[in-house]
């Protein structure tokens, strides 16, 4: 069995997965590509058993501050919204709440973006994520005590195949401005390969159109973290000659890792988490 210590070794792999996007979004001249899949395997899965093994114990749990530190990525490897925030996050995710944090991100990417200056050799790209950040599941998760209640992968794909996911207005939003300024779209989603026709079915329907690609997980990919899973991918990407000026995620597991990007745009979600 592996080590479940933090010794000195995984202390170094720990500060490497924590900057290493950092790292590369203040790279000059790209693309520089790495193959740091080894780097992330094993000692990151001995990583996560040791948080696992230490969840969060807070007897007067504040819930806006348990947002806050699930939103900075301090709180992790979190199974179910605890059961005295259920209230606290339908309210965030039924309001208002939801809708201006979602606009904050996306005024934000849309002036990074304007700020840029496209090669205009079709190269440069965004990366979205699909789920919680394209499309909104929040019909599904409502029925599920607001991410509260345990739902198992059964459910969620009979939810993706009904494909009536509505889109998160401040992201279509964000996507449209992307497509008129140039951008190659690249949609990297951890749903299934054989969930395809149905993601196409629904992104469609609920606006989305001309993307470059829209990246599944495969039969390799099935057991993969999403970490590792998208970083793998967005790492084929730039293989590919392509330059990835930004990326948009709901999930830590979107945003980091290696080749994630210039700069990465992390969405509000409250409801779960995704490693
Ligand atoms: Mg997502």
């Amino acid at each position: 069995m592996a080590s479940l210590s933090l010794n000195h070794h995984n202390l170094l792999l720990l500060l490497f997965l924590l900057f290493s996007c950092d790292l590369h979004s203040t790279t000059a001249n790209r693309p520089q590509v790495f193959d740091h899949s080894d780097w992330i395997s094993e000692e990151s899965t001995a990583l996560d058993k040791w948080e696992l093994k230490q969840p969060p114990q807070d007897p007067q749990l504040n819930c806006e501050s348990w947002r806050f530190g699930v939103e900075t990525n301090t709180v992790r490897f979190w199974s179910v919204v605890p059961q005295e925030c259920v209230e606290y996050v339908k309210d965030y995710m039924d309001g208002s709440q939801y809708l201006l944090d979602s606009n904050v991100v996306a005024n934000v990417s849309i002036a990074y973006a304007n700020s840029l200056n496209l090669s205009g050799d079709g190269k440069d790209v965004w990366v979205f994520d699909v789920d919680e950040t394209l499309l909104s599941n929040l019909p599904l998760y409502a029925a599920y005590n607001y991410g509260g209640a345990d739902m198992d992968d059964g459910a969620f794909i009979k939810w993706a195949d009904l494909a009536e996911a509505p889109a998160l207005p401040a992201s279509q939003r964000l996507y449209a401005h992307l497509l008129q300024l140039g951008f190659k779209i690249f949609l990297l989603t951890g749903r299934y390969d054989y969930e395809r026709n149905a993601t196409e079915k629904n992104l469609v329907q609920a606006g989305y159109h001309s993307w470059e690609a829209l990246l599944l997980r495969g039969p390799d990919d099935y057991e993969t973290t999403a970490v590792v899973y998208k970083s793998g991918r967005r790492l084929k990407i730039e293989k590919d000659g392509f330059r990835i000026r930004g990326n948009s995620g709901d999930q830590w597991s979107d945003l980091s890792g290696y080749s994630c990007g210039d700069r990465t745009f992390k969405l509000p979600n409250p409801m779960y988490f995704i490693a």
